[in-house]
């Protein structure tokens, strides 16, 4: 075996480049970060937890610590269309699942609850695990370029203090280097789409807006004023950093007219406005612009390369997708790497990352820029293009008693429902269906016929390449678990319940060190609510083979009795996922396993959010 410094050489230690190498190193891979810059994110910048990014934490053992640092569920989602913070209120969405109609979906569908965190607080969770766990890291170091062979690669990095280039030896590399990736370039990965289709300029402020938002808490508030009205949202916004003493006030700016001025007395009049309180002390923390990418590239790995987070997928922060994905993508990626440097999947195995991340990363950009067009039915109710004053003479027509007032409201309330695909969307966040050679497709299933909105509603299944549905199960101290805490965890778990033993003796014949056999209905994994019962959609004593990542692998919907025939059934399903002769993989408990996974000190986590 080649010697390198490290299996993975990870650029960029953003919510991407983190969450790798906190995988990683929880799987006991050897990976290093770089990072260009001398620390992490010094603003507020991502926050929206969605369901998915919160299992992928709770997964890794650091759902609890993320937790202390978000604005809890609760406070999220009271979200106001509104003159200002104190004016007239025209319009009130129930977001980020929090309304009575869709709490349950969101409870049902998940351990976990959302959570809104600063990414200046999240990336030191991630990456500060990452490093306890083994993760070397160097800051002010810049990736420059690598050169691939045979059996590795030599990247070349510069000491940004002292000027020293100097080469790493690694197997494989992670490019988590942002929206200007040096490594997406290098590789020639092919970005489709349209960059800086629009601006937006941001404002940190400290502020006490209790009195404004403690009876109707929410992270979030669209303001209609003449000051912040430009562009296809047309409206300002109020984000809450942390409750409710610190905001970004953002407002669109028309890119051809240059940067725009955030001269003190302007930028506080803007605020006051949004706010609605003349006389409001605020403290300006810091400015910024952004812009809005509608990009993603069409793969995501060349060789032993591999591209995640914004630095293949690039969009507004409009429905809150971007750090959540771009965790995703690296929890995908890390189990599948650490598997080939273990030596337990054929290095084909990694060519599955790209084809199950990339239409996620392609559906997300869309997703993220067609949440920002839908805001046009909404100003077409509150605003009357043409008159001095747009938004006073819309708001007379919704306020209007006559029948064109009435006409203006039932539009509001469809404009309204709109928002849902942006804020309730809990079916973006949570029914990705994976199709690769990772997935072995179950040919009695046919084509999956969604009972409701794809994109609002989750559609809980164990279809092959759909996450594992979420149950409550019980342990043996009679606490509730999930599903997905008795699952994933860098392992790869066969479900089966109480009449499934022919699938359990085939698990203990493979004796894997990377397979468990979850016997659903036997100590400490029951199903007294009959939950997993509901949504398996096999026999009892059928079984269904999950992923390191919570995804399903294979499944056998039809009860099998005969052990031999569970052996080979299940064989050939993992041969297939791993593209490996299962007879020559390491046995549980050989020398060559000895410090795989079980030994890396991963606790469940069996506290609930909700
Ligand atoms: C205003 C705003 C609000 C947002 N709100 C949300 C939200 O609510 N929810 C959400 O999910 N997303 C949101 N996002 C998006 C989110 O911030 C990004 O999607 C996320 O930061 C992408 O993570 P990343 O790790 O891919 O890249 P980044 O966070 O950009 O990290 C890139 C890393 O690469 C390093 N790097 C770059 N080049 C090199 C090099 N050559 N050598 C060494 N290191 C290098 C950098 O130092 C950095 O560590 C928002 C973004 C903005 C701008």
């Amino acid at each position: 075996m080649p010697d390198f410094d490290t299996d993975v050489l990870v650029v960029g230690t953003g919510p991407a480049g983190s969450a790798a190498a906190l995988a990683l190193a929880t799987y006991g891979v050897r990976v290093h970060m770089v990072s260009k810059w001398n620390w992490l994110a010094n603003t507020p910048r991502a926050h929206i937890t969605n369901q998915r990014t919160v299992e992928v934490l709770r997964d890794l053992g650091v759902e609890d610590e993320a937790a202390k640092y978000a604005t809890p569920w609760e406070l999220m989602g009271d979200t106001l269309f509104a003159t200002s913070l104190a004016g007239d209120e025209v319009a009130r969405v129930r977001t980020w699942g929090t309304g009575d109609d869709r709490v349950g979906d969101y409870t049902v569908g998940s351990p976990c609850g959302l959570l809104d965190i600063p990414q200046l607080y999240m990336e030191p969770v991630l990456f500060k695990n990452a490093a306890e766990r083994g993760a070397t890291f160097s800051f002010n170091t810049e990736y420059l370029s690598h050169v691939q062979d045979e059996s590795g690669l030599t990247a070349t990095l510069r000491e940004r203090l002292t000027g020293r280039e100097y080469t790493i030896r690694a197997q494989y590399l992670i490019g988590a280097d942002g929206a200007r990736s040096t490594v997406a370039d290098e590789i020639g990965l092919k970005i489709e789409g349209e960059m800086a289709r629009a601006a937006t300029a941001y404002v940190l402020f400290k502020a006490d807006l209790s009195r404004y938002v403690g009876h109707r808490p929410s992270i979030l508030h669209w303001i209609m004023t003449p000051s912040a009205n430009f562009g296809e949202i047309g409206m300002g916004l109020l984000r809450a950093i942390r409750p409710w003493d610190t905001w970004i006030a953002g407002w669109g700016y028309n890119m051809a007219d240059g940067e725009p001025s955030f001269d003190t007395e302007m930028v506080t009049a803007k605020v006051r406005a949004l706010v609605g309180d003349p006389d409001l002390d605020i403290e300006i923390q810091s400015t910024s612009t952004w812009q809005v990418n509608q990009a993603c590239a069409a793969t995501y790995s060349v060789g032993r390369a591999f591209c995640a987070g914004d630095a293949v997928h690039r969009h507004p922060p409009s429905s809150g997708l971007g750090s959540n994905t771009s965790i995703q993508d690296s929890f995908n990626l890390a189990w599948k790497l650490a598997y080939v440097v273990k030596g337990f999947a054929d290095p084909a195995l990694l060519e599955s990352y790209s084809s199950e991340r990339q239409p996620v990363g392609e559906q997300i950009v869309a997703r993220a820029n067609q949440s920002r067009v839908d805001y046009g039915p909404l100003n077409a109710c509150f605003r009357t293009e043409g008159e001095a004053d747009p938004v006073a003479a819309g708001l007379a027509k919704l306020r209007d008693p006559g029948p064109a007032g009435v006409a203006v409201r039932e539009a509001l309330a469809k404009a309204v429902e709109l928002k849902n695909f942006e804020f309730n969307a809990q079916g973006v966040e949570l029914n990705q269906r994976y199709s690769s050679d990772a997935v072995v497709p179950d040919p009695a299933a046919g084509t999956e016929e969604f009972a409701r909105d794809p994109q609002l509603y989750l559609q809980a299944t164990t279809r092959p390449g759909a996450k594992l549905p979420h149950a409550w199960l019980v342990d043996e101290r009679g606490i509730r678990v999930s599903t997905l805490d008795v699952t994933g965890k860098g392992q790869f778990s066969l479900l089966t319940g109480l009449g499934g033993r022919a699938w359990e003796k085939a698990v203990a014949a493979l004796d894997l060190p990377f397979l468990s056999a979850i016997v659903v209905g036997t100590k400490g994994v029951e199903d007294p609510y009959c939950a997993w019962q509901k949504v398996r959609e096999t026999h009892e004593a059928g079984a269904v083979l999950v992923r390191p990542d919570g995804y399903v692998a294979w499944r056998q919907t039809a009860a099998v009795w005969d052990e031999h025939e569970a052996l080979n059934q299940l064989q050939a399903a993992l041969s297939s996922v791993l593209g490996v002769d299962l007879d020559e993989t390491p046995k549980r408990g050989s020398a060559d396993t000895a410090t795989i996974f079980e030994e890396q000190g991963v606790e469940l986590e069996h506290a609930t959010v909700h």
